[in-house]
């Protein structure tokens, strides 16, 4: 592909043929992720959300499962794409899904996001929009423009999509409250034989909040969290993202803890004083479809590129 077009270049005036020279040594490959469809990922997280409180261990949750999984399967062409979606058997009674694509090798990464909702005693109803559904729209959408490619060409790894149940702590994260979709998931790798072929993780966590502002989890992987904010300048959305230094507790972490580099991308500045967050007001009208969009497709390319190069910038 790069010596395809460095011929066609070298036609052209030298000095252009120059610059386009040291362009391309910068980008080693090209990549071609999909886009995302943001007013897709929109009406993906208004259906989660209408599913109204979706608290691990509750019916809500089981619904906001079976309701992801039907989803999936009624993206066009799904199958002839190869996806598959299961609801693993839980452990600790978590209703993880995941929706897999086979790619051009037998490496994978997941991208996961998580599906329950925040149980708030003091607002009973609470849906989640930004925390909880939009990471479901992003994911939704991410697996509807896999398919779509999937049907023309190979993925150029596999790519898992996963939706972690109870990664909100009912009272606070310890070892067994809080994370625990995620963990069991690990745990599933593992005994699945898995784990080594899991290359990657890439977490998104309260990424439609209109005003955007993506502020990597200190303790994500640090390549990773270098080429999270190449991506990002690369998608034109510098300005939106920046490495956080505070190590946060969210479903990349059991990844991390089994070795497997993973990256947060989370905004955790929601409102004024974060005022949104685990309240009445995380509602619809506080995300904006061109936000999921930023993140989404920023996760694309960070996948993509993995791919291109081989995953040979992550530590081992
Ligand atoms: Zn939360």
């Amino acid at each position: 592909m790069k010596n395809a077009w460095l011929h066609l270049v070298s036609a052209v005036a030298l000095p252009a043929a120059l610059t386009a020279l040291a362009v391309s040594a910068c980008n080693e490959k090209d990549i071609d992720p999909p886009a995302i469809d943001g007013g897709l990922a929109m009406r993906y997280a208004q259906g989660n959300f209408d599913l109204g409180p979706r608290a691990f261990r509750t019916e809500g949750a089981k619904r906001s499962a079976e309701w992801i999984r039907t989803q999936a399967e009624q993206i066009p062409g799904f199958a002839d794409a190869g996806g598959k979606v299961r609801i693993p058997a839980p452990v600790r009674g978590e209703c993880n899904v995941e929706i897999a694509f086979p790619g051009s090798s037998d490496d994978f990464i997941v991208v996961g996001a998580h599906h329950d909702t925040k149980r708030l005693f003091s607002v009973p109803d609470f849906a989640g929009a930004n925390d909880g559904a939009s990471g479901v729209g992003a994911l939704l959408a991410m697996a509807s423009a896999a398919a779509e490619y999937a049907r023309k060409r190979s993925l150029p790894c596999g790519v898992r999509f996963v939706f972690f149940d109870g990664e909100e702590a009912l009272y606070e994260y310890t070892e067994t409250d809080g994370l625990v979709g995620s963990r069991a998931y690990v745990d599933m790798l593992r005994r699945e034989g898995d784990s080594g072929r899991c290359r990657a993780m890439v977490l998104l966590d309260m990424i439609g909040d209109k005003d955007l502002h993506i502020d990597l989890a200190g303790n994500s992987t640090r390549a990773l969290a270098e080429l999270a904010m190449a991506e990002a300048e690369a998608a034109g959305h510098a300005d939106k993202f920046s490495r956080g230094e505070i190590a946060i507790l969210d479903d990349h972490y059991p990844f991390l803890l089994a070795n497997i580099p993973a990256v947060d991308l989370i905004d955790f500045k929601f409102g004024p004083d974060n005022c949104y967050w685990h309240t009445g007001a995380d509602t619809m009208d506080k995300i904006s479809p061109e936000s999921i969009k930023t993140a989404a497709d920023v996760a694309f390319r960070i996948v993509w590129r993995l791919a291109a190069t081989g995953f040979k910038d992550l530590p081992k």
